[in-house]
């Protein structure tokens, strides 16, 4: 091959011709270190490809793409509308709404249980999609006093997400994807974690935004203390004024001050996650699911270990003062999706919901 000829044909692995193609010349003889370079650019190409299909919306675009034509289980296929993870400050806004009920609002029913009482509340009295919205319509027709809740009670049959789903996806639709899923081997095909992935998109969608964001706030919700002794908050969430450095900082967590050796306790059920920077010091995150963590940073000993199931309430460790930290604390992150939110607030919503006395 001349060098003209390479010049105009600098991807011969790209090209049909098979005479100037890449197996042709890299036959010949002397011509090793070309061939190194041949190698060397596919294997870019390669990573390239591979890191806008595992990446990027339009790897996940094109991962459904193939799932639909083959008709193979979407279950894997990442969610392409992740709520929360926008950062857009929903789970913030939500949270805050939380903060704002009128204990009224949620008087206590024999129907859907808390969490997913004030959870299902709150997403939908904020954005309900238009198929919900229809529901409320149908049921206020007969009842006007209807509201969210009512509807829910009435139609709660034992399983809450089932009953959200029944407000956006039809019943025939349900059922045809608690087939296929069954049909796929699913153990529980009738949880909607099992057959979403088996809805049709606009159904897969319309559930998300409101099975998703119930399952996602409720568990939220549903966290505890991490410290079951006496102490006081240092520092509360959100924007706060650097003693040191005289600026506006975003505070991502609240600092529980405890003294060094403090036991710490898993905020819910979950999978365990740890490590050690120069920032967070040992650290101790657990991931509750629905998109649910927390953290836990500072610490001066860890109990757990990477990937271990911790109970709601499970010592994980030792508080301390390890990491970027002025004295002994627990720095604690609870987030939902990619955005923070206000433990406290949580906290609070859940303390209201006790019985008191
Ligand atoms: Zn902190």
């Amino acid at each position: 091959m001349s060098r003209r000829d390479r010049l105009r044909n600098p991807a011969p692995w790209l090209s049909d011709g098979s005479t100037s193609g890449y197996a042709f010349r890299s036959k010949r003889k002397g011509d090793a270190r070309k061939r190194r370079f041949g190698i060397l650019d596919a294997a870019v190409v390669l990573v390239v490809l591979v890191a806008v299909w595992s990446r990027t919306p339009v790897g996940a675009l094109a991962e459904l793409a193939v799932a639909s034509i083959t008709g193979a289980p979407t279950d894997d296929v990442r969610p392409l509308i992740a709520y929360f993870d926008t950062g857009t400050g929903e789970a913030e806004a939500l949270t805050e709404l939380i903060a704002e009920l009128d204990p009224a609002e949620l008087a206590p029913s024999d129907g859907l249980p808390e969490p997913w009482r004030t959870a299902a509340h709150v997403v939908l009295s904020r954005h309900a999609p238009v198929e919900a919205r229809r529901a409320l319509h149908e049921a206020q027709q007969e009842d006007p006093e209807a509201t969210w809740l009512t509807l829910l009670d009435d139609r709660y049959d034992g399983d809450p997400t089932a009953v959200l789903e029944g407000l956006v996806v039809e019943s025939a639709q349900r059922d045809r994807a608690i087939a296929r899923a069954l049909a796929a081997g699913e153990a529980h095909p009738e949880r909607w974690d099992a057959h979403r992935g088996y809805l049709p998109l606009r159904d897969r969608l319309a559930g998300d935004k409101v099975v998703g964001q119930v399952l996602a706030l409720g568990t939220a919700l549903d966290l505890t203390w991490p410290v079951d002794r006496p102490h006081r908050i240092s520092s509360g969430w959100g924007e706060r004024h650097h003693p040191v450095l005289k600026t506006r900082k975003f505070h991502n967590g609240v600092d529980l001050a405890v003294p060094t050796g403090t036991p710490i306790l898993a905020a819910q059920a979950g999978t365990v996650r740890v490590g050690e920077d120069r920032v967070s010091g040992r650290y101790v995150v657990i991931d509750h699911g629905h998109g649910v963590r927390t953290s836990y940073c500072h610490l001066d000993r860890i109990g757990v270990t990477k990937g271990q199931q911790v109970k709601p309430g499970d010592r994980i460790g030792l508080s301390g003062n390890t990491g970027r930290s002025t004295g002994p604390h627990l720095h604690f992150v609870v987030r939902i999706g990619r955005e923070t939110v206000d433990p406290e607030r949580l906290r609070r919503a859940k303390r209201r919901g006790e019985p008191s006395g």
